[in-house]
């Protein structure tokens, strides 16, 4: 699958290299019933190397996802066969069900229908903290 086979889809380009699968895992992309290809250390003239996501359907992606694994990135979105749309990533302020908090204390441990909220604390360092104890969450 290369992108002019792609008709209507998306395609995550501009991945930091080694993050491919990252992204993959976390936008579930392992549970949807539509061909994927993910394309590991492609040439790139900005990066050197470059991990590439291509769904070959019209899906919805999660882009505060794809901007918390990579802010670099960039989503091409393919309509009849030609980029209709091209996205910039950025730091999404909040993340939704996205992150689990992993302290054993936190209220979402025994309250399971909370939604998993995580607020962007610093930007420099891309630190994200549970809104209901604040436990800093690593990707
Ligand atoms: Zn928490």
């Amino acid at each position: 699958m290369n992108i002019d086979s792609i008709k209507n889809g998306v395609v995550i380009d501009h991945i930091t290299a080694g993050r491919g699968m990252t992204l993959y895992r976390l936008l579930d992309l392992d549970g949807v019933d539509v061909p994927v290809a993910i394309i590991t250390n492609a040439q790139s003239e900005k990066k050197g190397k470059k991990d590439i996501i291509k769904i070959d359907a019209d899906i919805p992606v999660d882009l505060d996802v794809i901007g918390y694994v990579d802010p670099g990135a960039t989503v091409n979105i393919i309509k009849d066969g030609a980029v209709s749309e091209k996205k910039k990533m950025k730091l999404p302020q909040t993340l939704k069900n996205v992150l689990k908090c992993k302290n054993p204390r936190c209220i979402t441990m025994t309250e399971q229908e909370l939604p998993q909220i995580f607020k962007l604390t610093d930007a420099d360092h891309r630190t994200y903290r549970c809104i209901y104890c604040e436990t800093k969450a690593n990707i």
